[in-house]
């Protein structure tokens, strides 16, 4: 089954529109100062400061973010669900706004830097980007809804580091308050079993010692983890056998 990017960016045209590649290069668009410091330089020039020191910084974020993904820039600023589109939207925003967009992206970077390969790095700037647009979330509320320590006694920050995307979706979704937790201690016959964190795949990648897979950020933080975790390092062990 095709994942929804992947069905958007096999579509012709989905990136632009035919009218504007014919029409030869957009002079006022946004998306190509992520990566064209010198056009950046000229964009920004009679800006204050303090909002072009900002600016700068959430267009390096977006850069990094273009670099681990590897999608364009329209499509990578259509995903982070970005609104601005030419250089002028972005003159009348004023600093404050700017800054809001530099947490926010600044925060999508450092989650998706913490695990290695670039579906998973996708996973997580598509995840991230549906909560804020379901949820309308600022950043700083959706920095809180990563690191809560919700129902499986871990943060949705932290099943990003274990490399459990699906998982980590979960968790920042029920914190951000989209989903009902999942019924803990006090539900059902299963209330009192601790929650394994790990998937099976992952615990077979953790057993073969796949550290190029999983990357050494992630294998370690595994590590770390079943030295805190009775759950994991039990299903660690039954799988060993
Ligand atoms: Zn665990």
């Amino acid at each position: 089954m095709p994942t929804d990017f992947e069905r958007d960016t096999d579509a012709p045209g989905a990136i632009l529109p035919l009218t504007s590649a014919d029409a030869g290069e957009d002079l006022d668009a946004f998306a190509p100062l992520i990566l064209d410091t010198r056009r950046r330089e000229e964009a920004f020039r009679d800006w204050p400061t303090t909002k072009k020191a900002k600016a700068v910084a959430a267009l390096q974020h977006i850069a990094s973010l273009h670099s681990m993904t590897d999608w364009d820039e329209e499509q990578l600023l259509r995903y982070l669900g970005c609104p601005i589109k030419t250089r002028s939207e972005l003159d009348d925003l004023d600093r404050d706004q700017i800054d809001r967009c530099r947490l926010y992206v600044a925060t999508v970077a450092s989650t998706a830097c913490q695990v290695v390969t670039m579906s998973d790095r996708r996973a997580v700037v598509l995840e991230l980007g549906r909560i804020v647009h379901d949820r309308r979330l600022d950043a700083k509320s959706l920095r809180k809804a990563l690191e809560r320590t919700g129902a499986d006694d871990i943060s949705a920050l932290e099943y990003v580091r274990l490399g459990e995307i699906s998982s980590a979706a979960r968790a920042a979704r029920a914190a951000a308050g989209l989903r009902r937790e999942a019924i803990s201690e006090s539900g059902g016959p299963f209330g009192n079993v601790p929650r394994v964190h790990l998937s099976p795949g992952r615990i077979g990648q953790y057993l073969a010692g796949s550290r190029d897979l999983l990357g050494d950020a992630v294998f370690n933080f595994i590590g770390e983890h079943l030295g805190s975790c009775e759950a994991c390092d039990a299903a660690v062990e039954r799988a060993a056998q």
